[in-house]
């Protein structure tokens, strides 16, 4: 077959495939797997046996698939991808586009030759180390190319689109990244339109009035209630006539939390909403934390919750730190031991790196493994859940739903 051949079958493939997953009702996930799983393979063998240039698969086969992959996902053309290149435990969608199926096909191919027992195949591999092969030679494995592929983007995203790497950053630096399972997990239960929320969310393009404007569809970028301009952090966590929203979104994960340790046998439970005893029954009125407990063996946990946007993340936590250092000084002398559970989560739902404090309290307390995950799914599922809502109300009425449980 000349390569000629090959690139008019690869592109009719592609093109025949694409579009039949594309007219299947799938959730976007699933529309994702069928291509990464069924249709990559299907190139393979072109991939790996033609000798088309790299830059002819990313101009032609890697542009008709990013198109479809921004249809699924919805998101915009000024919208990186890099986030959903990124693997799982990136808060990525582990998509690899055909060009790196590409690399490793011919890592194969170069690495079969090299190591062959055939000596005249081996001397072929000599002979074809040219320019355009050397870059295939250099990698060892397959998992090599897919992790050349992957720092590649995370560079990108924390050099040259700072704006649409933001969550990233702050993410990789902020986040207790044992619970990014978890939240993947969430992430692949959500319906449709939230699914795609989270991915819009975390490459913050969202039809902001900010991004509106840039993008050249709104005459203002500025939010109609304050006048500041309307970025995701405005909408989700900032502007100051919302407050009333975020107070809704942190008492909805509250209450979920409140739920969970009603079942601490011997224990003592206080917390900051209707229907509980108020905290500051013991920490008067100075002070009052999201939620106390008092066990039977005399131990104390305060804990705060902060749910607020990824970049607040770590401030959020050393904020709490300093304003509850006096009341934990003031309890120590009521009790035999006062833990600070500081629980400062973002508003897609991820935990920082403080939230240790909250495992080691669910710890102490004998909630097995597969019950502390129940817990931390459902108030990731929370908080995305009523950030997604906070953010399809912007610049509407706001008409004090119930809080929300899952
Ligand atoms: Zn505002």
């Amino acid at each position: 077959m000349s390569d000629e051949h090959h690139k008019s079958e690869l592109i009719s493939l592609v093109e025949e495939l694409m579009a039949d997953i594309d007219s299947k009702l799938l959730h976007p996930k699933n529309k994702i797997l069928l291509y990464s799983r069924y249709l990559l393979s299907k190139l393979s063998w072109h991939f790996t046996v033609s000798s088309v240039s790299k830059t002819w698969v990313t101009e032609n086969i890697d542009s008709k698939v990013n198109s479809y992959i921004r249809k699924w996902l919805d998101i915009p053309i000024s919208g990186t991808l890099s986030t959903v290149f990124l693997t799982r435990n990136k808060f990525g969608l582990s998509i690899c586009p055909p060009s790196v199926k590409f690399i490793q096909c011919q890592t194969v191919l170069r690495k079969a030759l090299k190591t062959s027992p055939n000596e005249a195949i081996n001397d072929l591999w000599k002979a074809t180390s040219n320019s355009k092969n050397i870059q295939y030679d250099v990698y060892n494995s397959t998992k090599q190319v897919l992790k050349d592929f992957h720092s590649g983007q995370e560079d990108k995203l924390h050099t040259q689109l700072t704006c649409q790497g933001s969550f990233f950053t702050n993410i990789t630096k902020f986040s207790l990244s044992q619970l990014t399972k978890i939240w993947s997990a969430c992430q692949s239960n959500l319906p449709k339109n939230i699914f795609n929320f989270t991915v819009r969310y975390i490459n913050n393009s969202l039809p902001t009035r900010q991004n509106l404007a840039r993008w050249g569809l709104s005459p203002t970028s500025d939010c109609s209630r304050c006048l500041a301009p309307e970025t995701l952090l405005h909408i989700v966590a900032g502007c100051q006539s919302y407050l009333e929203r975020f107070t809704w979104r942190h008492d909805s994960v509250l209450n979920f939390l409140a739920t969970s340790l009603q079942t601490v046998s011997g224990s003592h439970l206080y917390v900051d909403l209707p229907g509980y005893k108020s905290p500051s029954i013991i920490t008067g009125d100075t002070y009052r934390p999201d939620l106390l407990l008092s066990t039977s063996t005399g131990t104390l946990y305060i804990v705060e919750l902060t749910v607020g946007f990824e970049s607040n993340l770590q401030k959020n936590v050393e904020r709490k730190k300093s304003k509850y250092k006096e009341l934990i000084r003031e309890q120590n002398e009521h009790f035999n031991s006062v833990k600070f559970v500081n629980l400062s989560i973002s508003s897609l739902g991820v935990f920082s790196k403080e939230c240790c404090t909250f495992i080691e309290m669910l710890n102490d307390f004998d909630f097995q493994k597969q019950h502390q995950n129940y817990c931390i799914r459902r108030m990731t599922t929370i908080a995305i859940r009523t950030t997604y809502y906070i953010f399809c109300c912007r610049n509407k009425e706001w008409m004090n739903p119930e809080l929300l449980s899952v």
